[in-house]
């Protein structure tokens, strides 16, 4: 064992399935590890390098802004932060106007969670406080967004939970309808992914979404949309939502908002409220991060990253199961795919086959059981991608 794995096996709570590597540097869609390994990343941060590691227009504002000024509560303005917010509100569905900056996804639906139930309790009364979920939902691991997650695995150790919160089976609209009436009223908001990430990549349909927006309209009830995974031009869209002509009352983002530094982001319609001094975080909105994330988002609207994901994930799509039919491999169930959010789905466990991948130069994960994820930054040459598909169909011929 080398000596960083024996420190952090012997120093950190085991709390990460680890792979047996050090990375140590990335570049694109490349990392390397300490023995100077090379590998083509189709984990992508779990999602939050959707620009491509060490991206040089963020290096170079975090440099620039890191001998300026690095932290900035709140409680003061601050330039960076506020032309931040003013890109953000631009870039996102025209319904949404107000922000709020936080440090992680987690934190984004803390908010998200905590503005609804605000302005749901102030707006129609203290019972309407409750929270419906879909199952094989994945929202994050603080005690709020985790009683929103639906796999029972992360749950069962932390109950009781935060109270008020069900699941529906995901793009079925009639559990959801039923689920609302049985609330009597009291149902607050409703939170979904367009695109189950963690839960398998699932992907909504725009016939579903139409009448969750509906639904809540009748019903008031606010809609968050956690496109914490999804967005960022990971889907083809600089987010999910607008593949289905989707507009919710509050959107959750984080990942790759800032380049891979940690930074999350509550955007809100009009219709929430959230008055002084009621929620709040030192971080949140710091000049470094907002710094960054000014930087990867003017990245991802000058190289049209969301319409380079579109063609690169149809690529992979498209010469994958060219490439599947002629190796006579059966053992695949389904793809699932929107841009370079991609889900292999298998006949069996995904796992071994993630394992001979990284040995074949090739690191992704799974999502679930059985699936096959890969989430590459969007920078990713076609030429990695065909490498990536033939060592997949390398690997899935395997007996
Ligand atoms: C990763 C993720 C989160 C949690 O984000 P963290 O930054 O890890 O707290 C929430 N929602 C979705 C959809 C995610 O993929």
């Amino acid at each position: 064992m080398t000596k960083y794995k024996e420190l952090e096996t012997k120093y950190e709570f085991d709390v990460y399935p680890k792979r047996d590597l050090v990375i140590v540097k990335g570049k694109n869609a490349k990392i390397w590890d300490n023995e100077g390994r090379e590998f083509i990343d189709c984990v992508g941060g779990h999602g939050s390098a959707n620009i491509g590691h060490c991206n040089e227009k963020v290096i170079a504002a975090i440099n620039e802004q890191a001998s300026k000024l690095i932290t900035c509560t709140g409680v003061f303005y601050n330039d960076t932060r506020a032309l931040l917010l003013e890109k953000l509100i631009n870039i996102a569905p025209a319904n949404l106007t107000k922000a709020f900056l936080c440090n992680s996804g987690t934190e984004a639906v803390e908010a998200a969670l905590k503005f609804t139930r605000f302005t749901a309790k102030t707006k129609f009364g203290e019972e309407k406080t409750e929270f419906i979920c879909a199952m094989r939902s994945f929202h994050g691991r603080s005690m709020g967004a985790l009683s929103a997650t639906f796999n029972p695995k992360y749950r069962k150790d932390f109950q009781p939970l935060v109270p008020g919160f069900s699941f529906v089976p995901f793009n079925n609209i009639e559990k959801l309808r039923q689920r609302v009436e049985e609330s009597n009223g009291k149902t607050a908001g409703i939170i979904l992914e367009v695109i189950q990430g963690e839960g398998g990549v699932n992907i909504g349909t725009e016939e579903y979404f139409a009448e969750v927006r509906k639904l809540c309209d009748e019903n008031n009830i606010l809609l968050i949309i956690d496109e914490v995974q999804t967005g960022f031009c990971r889907t083809g869209k600089m987010f999910a939502c607008e593949n289905f002509n989707l507009q919710p009352d509050i959107m959750c983002l984080a990942k790759s908002i800032a380049g891979g530094f940690p930074m999350g982001a509550v955007l809100c319609s009009d219709k929430v409220e959230i008055p002084l001094g009621r929620h709040g975080t030192t971080f949140g909105g710091n000049p470094l991060a907002c710094a960054a994330a000014n930087a990867a988002i003017k990245f991802m609207l000058e190289e049209d990253l969301a319409k380079q994901a579109e063609e690169k994930g149809n690529y992979f799509v498209e010469n994958f199961n060219k490439q599947i039919e002629e190796a006579g491999i059966t053992k695949i169930r389904e793809i699932r795919q929107l841009g370079l959010m991609i889900g292999i789905e298998l006949k069996e466990k995904s796992q071994p086959h993630i394992l001979n991948l990284m040995d074949d130069g090739i690191v992704c994960m799974p999502a679930g059981p059985t699936v096959l994820r890969l989430l590459p930054p969007l920078t990713i040459s076609n030429e990695e991608l065909d490498i990536v598909i033939e060592k997949i169909v390398k690997v899935l011929s395997y007996n």
